[in-house]
């Protein structure tokens, strides 16, 4: 563990956001010697997107749901506060007739084991996703990345191992392969795909997905007992005023600090952040999914995605459906809405697919809306998005946390503020960005060398 000066340790620290970015960062402050960091949430309880629901005595989850054993911090996190957790079990596909299939039948009937297992080995010990998915973040990465899934699939000839797993990723809410560009995907699509092999090949105890049996919010709950959390004091201002001076207001209430962490959507702080041209630029540029999440009574479901609305065209139809209990009727609904389809219509679309495997809803229990995946455009990323944003952090004693950094799964959000945390707030000061030139002119543009650079060793791979 890295140490710190007491000078440093001094520092009063702002925490922007009680999630679990939030959180994480705010234990490993403490555990660092920090003693006066502050969490500021806006709702009434913490977790922002892991928010459990309970109903007839059991948890639901309305946000994350799932992890397994490639998910170290989280299992961290399940042994410090003792919370059990239990198999999700192995989830079906559903073809556009309503036809249900097991993974293993579908690797059968399309490519074949051989095709298939080969197109995994490429894609797990392949040149590019292989350090991908390991490092934390997105700057400093190949270029080769920058473009759809689809396209990355094909020029890496990993398509019969990419596409036995889209509708599991899509279902996961983190859009199509046409449009999402494979920096993302492949984030995630290396530990689903090592998932499928693992349970296909049924290995010993292999758990595969597993799912908490307390609720996943209440690890969260149990973080913020050992923290100082104030809820419901939603900031409304950040004015940086000079070195280890931040003057943060929540609730009417102005206070100082040393530094502040935005652990909350970027786009959403630029309301009310005293933000420089460059943070404008970055932070507005932010997308989002709208992500729907429906709580339901119902007959003939089970957990399975769709296999059909793996593509743009079939947005609003239902992408997953979980059944996290066995013993009860109870359904989770993913939907992907698009930017325009209104929620009751939604709802058909859900009912639809849901009569061609011969089921129906029989109560709506909740639902719930989300804006969800942050992420930019493919031409962003060639602009040299990540490499400025990365470079950023510290500026203006501000740094930044999160989805957008990180990708949106608990595991790399609680890693990437772990690791950003240790990095500069730890003795030893390392920015992702160090080994790299500096790229930014400063005058609130991209850099257009930086981009050139991209695209000329773009075009030699
Ligand atoms: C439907 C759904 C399913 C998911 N499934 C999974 C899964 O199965 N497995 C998995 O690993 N991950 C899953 N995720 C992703 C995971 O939940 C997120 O990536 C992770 O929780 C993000 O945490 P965060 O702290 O970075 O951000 P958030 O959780 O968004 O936290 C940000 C916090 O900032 C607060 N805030 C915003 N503005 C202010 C303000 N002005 N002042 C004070 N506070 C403010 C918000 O209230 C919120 O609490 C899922 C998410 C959703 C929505």
């Amino acid at each position: 563990m890295a140490e710190t000066s007491r000078q440093e340790q001094n520092l009063r620290v702002a925490i922007i956001g009680g999630g679990i970015s939030g959180l994480t960062a705010a234990q490993q402050l403490a555990s660092l010697g920090y003693d006066d960091v502050v969490i500021f949430e806006e709702d009434t309880d913490v977790g922002g997107k892991i928010k459990t629901f309970e109903y007839e005595e059991r948890p639901y989850e309305l946000g994350a749901l799932i992890f397994n054993h490639e998910c170290p911090n989280v299992l961290q996190l399940a042994y410090r506060y003792g919370q059990p957790y239990f198999a999700a079990g192995k989830p079906l596909l559903i073809e556009q007739d309503g036809t249900v299939l097991t993974y293993q039948e579908l690797i059968k009937q399309r490519y074949g084991y051989l095709s298939f297992l080969a197109a995994a080995y490429r894609m797990l010990y392949g040149r590019i996703s292989h350090p991908h998915e390991r490092d934390l973040g997105f700057a400093n990465q190949d270029p080769c990345l920058f473009r759809p899934m689809e396209e990355f699939a094909d020029v890496h000839h990993i398509e019969a191992a990419t596409d036995c797993i889209d509708s599991f990723l899509t279902g996961c809410g983190y859009g199509y392969y046409e449009d999402i560009p494979a920096l993302y995907l492949m984030k995630l699509a290396p530990v689903i795909l090592k998932e499928l092999i693992a349970s296909g090949l049924s290995i010993g105890e292999h758990q595969g997905w597993s799912i908490f049996q307390n609720g996943w919010q209440e690890i969260c709950r149990q973080m913020a007992g050992d923290l100082v959390v104030r809820l419901s004091s939603p900031v409304t201002q950040i004015r940086r005023a000079g070195a280890n001076d931040v003057e943060i207001t929540a609730n009417g209430v102005t206070e100082r600090f040393g530094r502040v962490i935005l652990a909350m959507p970027l786009d959403e702080a630029l309301k009310f952040l005293d933000a420089t041209p460059l943070e404008q630029d970055l932070f507005q540029r932010i997308r989002y999914h709208r992500y729907l999440v429906t709580l339901v009574e119902g007959e003939g479901l089970f957990t399975a995605s769709f296999k059909a609305h793996v593509t743009i065209d079939s947005i609003g139809h239902i992408n997953f459906i979980v059944q996290p209990y066995a013993d009860r009727p109870v359904f989770q609904l993913y939907q992907l809405l698009g930017q325009n389809l209104k929620v009751a219509d939604a709802l058909t679309l859900a009912q639809q697919d849901i009569a061609k495997i011969n089921g129906k809803i029989t109560k709506i229990i909740t639902q719930k809306e989300w804006r969800y995946f942050p992420h930019v455009t493919m031409q962003d990323l060639s602009h040299g998005y990540y490499d400025l944003l990365e470079s950023m952090q510290g500026n203006n004693d501000t740094y930044y946390i999160g989805a957008i950094l990180s990708f949106e799964t608990v595991e790399q959000t609680a890693a990437y503020a772990k690791d950003l945390i240790t990095r500069n707030f730890g003795r030893v000061r390392l920015r992702a960005t160090d080994l790299a030139p500096q790229r930014y002119a400063g005058d609130g543009k991209y850099n257009q060398a930086r981009s050139e650079q991209l695209r000329s060793i773009e075009r030699r791979i």
